[in-house]
């Protein structure tokens, strides 16, 4: 039977085939990386509510259809409806960069499509994923409490705010002697965070059952970090009234301006007063792979768990959070259920990691495999001189910001965030955002700081370059000509 015969029997894609569509997926991936340096597409999708919906037929396919015709409708169909986070010129949010070699790895895991949730349902992704981890904590010179060797260990989550979750749920849970797992949560407990911290935080807050009126947002200094006195006063008032105290968020690298709570002191007051500290450094965690920058995390031996995002500015396709407990034990016996049918002689026997019990859901991917192509590919170096350059790039940006009269920054730049604003009101501000926007070049987005409307330039592209920056800036400068 010849292959051609054997698909239509079987409906099935041949391997033969898979080779073909599979070499016409990659070109096309290339070709749109290609596109994206001669911008090519408006950066933020120009598409209106339903438009591609639209576009789309209103019933499935009863009869196959050729891949082929799938890809041409990525070109037709949904490229006019993609945002390209991937262009060197996407400076909004925080990255969620890219690179080839973190495509391959996602290939490659999806292509052996193995579930990974008990070591014994695939020891290659739980034990890659254990060794990576551990790579990542010397790597980034982390606390060596954190590795797996010891009664810490890694994990991968899908990202910082499932991360954060489960540090609540294991803080709740060391606080309550595992009562709130057993009975619900009774006790009165409190968390605390900066009003710069993540909405993630809260978020989290709510859905660990503890209730959003019971997460403090400690005040911030001029520079938008956490005051550790405020912290501590909050906490002793909260102590005072009968409440139970019981988790702290510090950040490192807050969304709005990257500002960097001090560890240090939060961590001894945690100490203090046996509260978990857990640290996200969702974006700015990276950034201690430059010796340099290591001042980031001083203090964060003080932590109970932390985490950051190779999948903002490392190069390794979203979703990759890498989360990290001292204690490993208490995370497990928060979330682990072992119900007959996952029984098995490895977990029986105790020396094996079962990644199930270290996040929320039972399945999992095989998501280290990308990590690894990432590190292999760049090495340690060529991690450290891309984040350099979009360290250049940021003070490079900065530097002009200050010498044009008509703006100002409006936080101090930090690492490779630059917040800034016309001195103007923020209805100008907003119009020159709008603008920008609008007219497809670029894509910055927007924060609030001091109650001000400012702009973000966030640099962390891993093709933008000093001539794209020099283009935005020129850019900027010119929108904010016009009346
Ligand atoms: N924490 C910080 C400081 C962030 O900036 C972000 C997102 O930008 C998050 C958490 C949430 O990240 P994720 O999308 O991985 O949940």
């Amino acid at each position: 039977m010849d292959d051609s015969s054997k698909a239509t029997e079987t409906f099935h894609m041949t391997s033969a085939e898979f080779r073909r569509a599979g070499r016409q997926a990659i070109d096309w991936i290339a070709d749109y990386y290609d596109l994206l340096e001669t911008r090519e597409f408006p950066v933020l999708s120009r598409s209106c509510p339903g438009e591609i919906r639209a576009s789309l037929p209103e019933h499935a396919p009863q009869a196959p259809e050729q891949f082929s015709a799938l890809l041409a409708d990525m070109n037709a169909k949904i490229l006019p409806g993609v945002t390209h986070w991937q262009s060197p010129d996407f400076y909004a949010y925080f990255p969620a960069n890219s690179s080839f070699p973190g495509i391959l790895g996602d290939l490659l895991s999806s292509g052996l499509a193995v579930q990974g949730m008990l070591w014994a349902t695939s020891p290659a992704c739980t034990e890659l994923e254990s060794h990576v981890l551990d790579w990542l904590v010397e790597m980034l010179d982390l606390p060596r409490q954190f590795l797996s060797a010891g009664r810490g260990g890694g994990v991968i989550q899908d990202s910082a705010s499932s991360a954060a979750l489960c540090a609540i749920l294991a803080a709740r849970e060391r606080a309550t002697g595992f009562a709130s797992n057993a009975e619900g949560v009774r006790q009165p407990l409190v968390a605390y965070t900066s009003s710069q911290a993540h909405s993630s935080i809260e978020k989290d807050i709510k859905v660990a059952g503890i209730g959003s009126n019971n997460l403090r947002l400690i005040d911030v200094d001029d520079n938008f970090s956490m005051q550790p006195q405020a912290l501590r006063h909050a906490l002793e008032e909260d102590k005072i009234s009968g409440r139970l105290p019981f988790f702290v968020c510090a950040t490192v690298g807050t969304t709005s301006s990257l500002a960097i709570d001090p560890l240090l002191e939060i961590g001894a007051i945690c100490r203090e007063h046996h509260l978990w500290m857990h640290v996200d450094a969702a974006m700015a965690g990276t950034a201690a792979l430059c010796p340099e920058l290591r001042y980031i995390h001083n203090g964060l031996e003080l932590a109970d768990s932390y985490c950051f995002n190779p999948h903002k500015w490392m190069f390794t396709n979203f979703d990759c959070t890498a989360f990290y407990v001292a204690d490993r034990k208490t995370l497990i016996d928060t979330l682990s259920i072992l119900p007959e049918y996952l029984r098995n002689q490895a977990t029986e026997q105790g020396s094996v990691f079962d990644y199930r019990d270290w996040h929320v859901p039972l399945g999992r991917r095989f998501r280290s495999l990308k990590l690894w192509s990432v590190i292999r590919h760049y090495g340690v170096e060529g991690l450290r001189f891309h984040l350099r350059r979009h360290l250049e790039l940021a003070r490079q940006f900065a530097e002009w910001v200050c010498s044009d009269d008509r703006f100002e920054l409006a936080a101090p730049p930090s690492l490779n965030l630059v917040c800034f604003r016309l001195k103007s009101s923020d209805y100008q501000n907003e119009k020159l955002l709008t603008r920008l926007n609008h007219g497809g070049q670029l894509y910055l987005s927007h924060t609030r700081l001091r109650g001000k409307f400012a702009l973000r330039m966030s640099i962390g592209q891993t093709t933008t370059e000093l001539r794209h920056v020099e283009a935005a800036w020129r850019l900027i400068q010119k929108t904010a000509s016009r009346d």
